[in-house]
């Protein structure tokens, strides 16, 4: 499937999602002719860089099986260094033509940095990385649950910026139109996936 063009792929992701949201015609191949036939070599469509939560499950909500995804997750959905490597060798080795950040309502990272509260050790360097976008999202005045939407959303923004700088190869790989790397959020309680404007 990886030679298949970013909007081709963004389309596919979009159709499995629609159908695991109502729950019905999945087609992920989990099977074990699929296990053997993939394990000499993976050409996974996508890479996806997700927030570590039990409700997102990556390939499930993508109705997608095994090798189709190469994804990434972590608490937040940010990118440091290992994170940037990660997708990095995706583009540049495995030349997924997309590259997705997908963020979550209701992510619990994004509202403890909203919340402020002051966190230390491991937990407050990923806060440190969300507080940009929870700043951005404050500045508007929104309130509310909006504001943890509003949040989410920046911090999908956040993650793409991040990314682009810790990582020249994939920037690069942006710019010559390569990769396209996009965002989108993922309602945790419809199962829905929308796109993002970047
Ligand atoms: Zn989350």
């Amino acid at each position: 499937m990886h030679m298949m063009s970013a909007q081709t792929v963004w389309e596919t992701l979009l159709e499995g999602n629609r159908r695991y949201a109502v729950g019905r015609e999945l087609r992920a191949d989990i099977s074990a002719q699929r296990r053997r036939a993939t394990a000499a070599g993976q050409h996974p469509c996508a890479a996806v860089l997700a927030c570590s939560d039990s409700r997102v499950p990556v390939e499930y909500l993508f109705d997608m099986g095994i090798g189709d995804l190469f994804v990434v997750r972590v608490a937040g959905n940010v990118i440091g260094m290992q994170e940037a490597a990660s997708l990095e060798y995706a583009v540049e080795h495995m030349h997924v033509p997309l590259l997705l950040v997908l963020g979550h309502t209701g992510c619990g990272a994004v509202d403890a940095a909203l919340s402020g509260c002051r966190v230390g050790g491991a937990i407050g360097s990923l806060m440190k990385k969300i507080a940009p976008a929870v700043d951005r999202a404050q500045s508007r005045g929104i309130s509310g649950p909006d504001l943890l939407r509003a949040a989410c959303v920046e911090n999908v923004h956040q993650a793409i910026s991040d990314l682009l700088s810790l990582s020249p190869a994939v920037r690069a790989a942006a710019d010559s139109g390569t990769v396209t790397v996009a965002g989108a959020l993922y309602d945790i309680e419809t199962g829905e996936v929308t796109g993002l404007k970047t």
